[in-house]
This record gives structure tokens, C-alpha cells and sequence, in this order.
């Protein structure tokens, strides 16, 4: 609560909607009056005005420009939001993304005139596959949660290939939310395993639930504590062993690229967050892209378009007809998420294999330097080391007044985006952190003495300052849930 920090007010004065800017008869060019003429258009021709704005180009640079400064990016300040992966996102890749051969094509032109959109899906797949270690993938989901549905489809309709109609899927509390929703989303009924004291699924419970009705395991790992599975080979050879398939939420996998190969584990079928562990921006929404890689038995149902390469070139595949596979279907619309593949395979290509096993090493280094740096002020939840992010609980703010809300809120107001709160929801209170490679020591270290000064003043009982945050923003508290639940998406014009 840095009292007077002296920033322009500029950053506080209203912004109007730009049709609330609307100033008739202001104008950006000057093009003529088109001369009379008829068109073709049988009478659909519209009648009133437009109704767009009038604004000036000085007005429109202004408005959009004070709008991108009001947002809190990965490119002014360190984003330590757990599970989220916010890193660094290379120029290289946007530069690549904007490249006309890539980026003016459309999904329908011939096969013949983007042999090399094709080729670079393919590649992308190589090194997702090479990187994992498993033998096929699906490239269309468009996130991570899609590539949930994409993998637990293929898992249903391999099952029924066998004639058999399984119900249930086991998901450990700790999970992403997605995991029990995308289960439910394909039919099943989600069975929760509980964790141990130590933050890890409990295999005997895991065991105790297994039964000739479980289709599938869901799990993530490391996990959302940011802790590796020790139990996996075991947990796989038990799924396995009562004829369901493991799956495995791969958004995690930012801690482990390039040092545990997928197939090594056992799992069967694996989504990858490109936009996370493979840096292309991401947030509010999109664009992702979660690509899903799959055992070889699995492969024959995975939904198709599947890109092939032979003597003729690179070819899509869209239908399954004669070639003895039988997919689950199709998920998506055209080919995938284009624009993140550039930016993946960007990074990929550019970092090399020896760079993304640096990198991964530098995320776990980060977080367990912020698990120990933090330790004796907050509550860490589990005993370390931990994977590539660090889990806090709030018992550190017990009796203080102070919520884990309030402690976010007056992050914000210190130059942070917060941490991820309230998640998992295995731990009471849940802050999660999570560095990322790209954030030098220099930056961890503000963070660092920035978190403990406010730990100590929360415990000094300054609840009310607390409550206020975050005062420096334009916005200050606002009803997340009314945005939710109720949003206005659309202008309309006052009445005169
Ligand atoms: C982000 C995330 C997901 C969902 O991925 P999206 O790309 O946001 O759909 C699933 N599981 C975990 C653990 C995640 O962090």
C-alpha cells in the first residue's frame, strides 16, 4: 500500500464507450460523395444511417489506446497466476503469425496452394510427439478443456468399439474444474478420489473405486498442488489393469518438457495447452489451442481432420471412409487453431530441445525459490520441493481479517497481477503462484519482499486498508459475479 505513487491521473479519467464519443460530423478521411448509382441489391438496401460513431482519428487512437493501457498483461507486469503459465511470449512468434503466406490463407483453398500450412501442422505434431513420446495426436481441439472432450470422446467410442458401456470416470478433488466437466460433457458420472495429507492422489482410495464400469482416470501432473504424481506407474498399471484408459491433463506440463517423456508414464491419451506451456498469449478467452496425443490403440477413434504426408504431398483427411479407423467424430471446424500452431512451433523450433529442458528446469528452480523465500511468512500447504508452482494456504492470515481476496486485491494496487485464488480447492483459502522461467531474479525478488511486507501487515492488523483495495485502479471491487452472470454485451442508444 504504497500510499501517494505519484502515477499521471490520465489513467483515471472516464473512458466512455466510443459510441458514447459519437460526435456527428467528425470524421478520420474525406472521400467524396459517391456519385448516384444503382445497385443490385433488389430493394435490401439499407434505408437509415448506419449508425457507427463519428469520432476523429486523434478521438479513436486516444480511446484505444488509453483502453490497452488500462489492461494488466504479461507485458508490463510479472503475472504469477498458478495452473494459467502466463510466461513471455516471443515477438518472433507474432512476427511469424503475421507472415502473409500464413496468415492470408483460408481454410478452403486447395490442398495444393498451403503445402506449407500443411507441413507446418505436421511438423508441430512431430514435436509434440517426439517431445512426448507417444505415437499419434489430434491437433483440432481448440483449448485444453476441448482436448479434455476430444480425448474422453475417443476413450468412449474406443470402449464401445469393444461393445462395452462404461459410466464412470475417477477425478481427484484437486482437479481443474474442466476435468469433472468434460466427463459429464461426454456422458459419464464423475467419481472423486481424495488427496493425502501430503497433497497427492490416495492410491488406495484410487484402488478402492476401480471397478469394470470405470472408463477412464483423469488426472493431472504434476498436479494443481504443483506436485509431481509419485504414484503414476502404479496408478496406470491399476486403471489399465481393469481395462480403462489413463488420461492425463497435460496443462501442467510446463514443469516436465523435455525431462519425462508422457509414453514413459503409461498414460494413454494427453491434452497439451500450446497457449501455456508453448507461450502464445492467452487470456480472456483465447485463442488456445490444446492438441492431444494418443496411445497407438487410441488412435483409430480419434476425431479427424488428420494431416498425412506421401509422394504427393501433404493431404488432410476428413473422412475415415476405407481406411479401417473409426473416429469419434469431428470437433471443430477446419483444421485447428492455425495462428497458435506459428507461435508453438515458433518457440519450439527457436528455443531447440536442449532450450525447452532448460526451460522447464528454470520454471521449477523459480517456483521453489518463491516456496522458500515465502515460507516463514505465509502457510505453505505441502512440504517442498515443489514442481513449477508454489501452494499456500491461509492459515498465515488466521484471526488477521484479512481474506485471501483482500490479499489478491492489494497485490494489485503493488504493480502484480495476483496469484490464482481459491484454487485447488483442496487447501482452505488456496493462493497458488506460479513464476514461469522467463521472470529473472531481479523480479521474483521485488515480488518476494512485496508479498512478505504485505503478510506482515495483514498480520499487524490493517484489515481495513485490506478491505479498500485496490485503490490505484480505475476500477476498484466490482461484482464478479453480477459480470457473470448477468453482462451487458451490447450498447443501445438513450432515448431522445
Ligand atoms: C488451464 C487448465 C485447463 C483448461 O485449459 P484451457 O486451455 O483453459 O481450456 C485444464 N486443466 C488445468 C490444470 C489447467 O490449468
Amino acid at each position: 500500500m504504497s500510499g501517494d505513487i505519484g502515477a499521471s491521473r490520465g489513467m483515471f479519467l472516464e473512458e466512455p464507450l466510443i459510441f458514447e464519443q459519437d460526435t456527428p460530423g467528425r470524421c478520420g478521411v474525406d472521400l467524396p460523395e459517391p456519385e448516384p448509382f444503382d445497385d443490385r441489391l433488389g430493394g435490401a438496401r439499407r434505408q437509415g444511417a448506419i449508425g457507427l460513431p463519428d469520432l476523429s482519428e486523434p478521438a479513436v487512437v486516444r480511446h484505444y489506446t488509453r483502453l490497452s493501457q488500462k489492461n494488466f498483461g504479461i507485458d508490463t507486469v510479472f503475472y504469477p497466476l498458478g495452473s494459467c503459465t502466463m510466461k513471455h511470449n516471443p515477438r518472433l512468434g507474432e512476427k511469424m503469425a503475421r507472415l502473409p503466406g500464413l496468415s492470408d490463407i483460408h481454410p478452403f483453398q486447395p490442398e495444393s496452394t498451403v503445402q506449407g500450412a500443411l507441413e507446418l501442422i505436421d511438423l508441430t505434431a512431430h514435436w509434440l510427439k517426439t517431445l512426448t513420446g507417444m505415437p499419434a495426436i489430434v491437433m483440432s481441439p481448440a483449448a485444453g478443456a476441448h482436448g479434455e472432450f476430444c480425448g474422453l470422446m475417443t476413450i468412449r467410442t474406443a470402449l464401445e468399439d469393444r461393445g462395452e458401456r462404461r459410466t464412470r470416470v475417477l477425478v481427484p478433488e484437486s482437479a481443474h474444474g474442466t476435468n469433472p466437466a468434460s466427463a459429464a460433457a461426454c456422458g459419464f458420472a464423475v467419481d472423486a478420489i481424495p488427496a493425502t495429507a501430503e497433497g497427492r492422489v490416495d492410491l488406495a482410495a484410487l484402488k478402492a473405486k476401480l471397478g469394470l464400469d470405470v472408463a477412464a482416470v483423469m488426472l493431472t501432473n504434476p498436479n494443481t498442488c504443483g506436485l509431481f504424481e509419485r504414484d503414476i506407474l502404479e496408478i496406470a498399471e491399476a486403471i489399465h489393469a481393469v481395462g480403462g484408459y489413463f488420461y492425463c491433463d497435460g496443462a501442467n506440463y510446463n514443469a516436465i518438457v523435455g525431462r519425462v517423456r508422457i509414453v514413459d508414464l503409461g498414460i494413454d491419451v494427453m491434452h497439451i495447452n500450446l497457449h501455456k506451456t508453448f507461450s502464445t498469449p492467452h487470456g480472456g478467452g483465447g485463442p488456445g489451442a490444446g492438441p492431444t496425443v494418443l496411445s497407438a490403440a487410441l488412435a483409430p477413434f480419434a476425431p479427424l481432420p488428420a494431416v498425412v504426408h506421401d509422394d504427393k504431398g501433404f493431404r488432410l483427411i476428413e473422412h475415415a471412409a476405407g481406411s479401417g479407423a473409426k473416429p469419434c467424430g469431428r470437433i471443430k471446424g477446419y483444421h485447428g487453431q492455425f495462428g497458435v500452431f506459428v507461435r508453438a512451433l515458433s518457440y519450439m523450433m527457436s528455443m531447440g530441445a536442449d532450450g525447452l529442458r532448460q526451460a522447464s528446469s528454470d520454471a521449477v528452480l523459480n517456483a521453489n525459490y518463491l516456496l522458500a523465500e515465502l515460507s516463514d511468512e505465509l502457510s505453505p500447504s505441502f512440504a517442498g520441493p515443489c514442481m513449477h508452482e508454489a501452494l499456500f494456504d491461509d492459515r498465515f492470515l488466521k484471526d488477521s481479517g484479512v481474506t485471501t481476496l483482500d490479499f489478491a486485491k492489494a497485490l494489485i494496487d503493488e504493480g502484480f497481477h495476483p496469484m490464482t485464488m481459491y484454487f485447488p480447492l483442496v487447501v482452505h483459502g488456496a493462493l497458488l503462484m506460479e513464476p514461469t522461467e522467463t521472470e529473472g531474479k531481479n523480479t521474483l525478488d521485488q515480488f518476494i519482499a512485496v508479498v512478505r511486507d504485505l503478510a506482515r501487515r495483514a498480520k499487524a492488523g490493517e484489515s481495513e486498508a485490506f478491505k479498500a483495495a485496490p485503490v490505484h485502479t480505475p476500477r476498484r471491487r466490482l461484482d464478479e459475479t453480477a459480470a457473470a452472470r448477468t453482462p451487458i454485451l451490447r450498447w443501445r442508444p438513450v432515448e431522445a
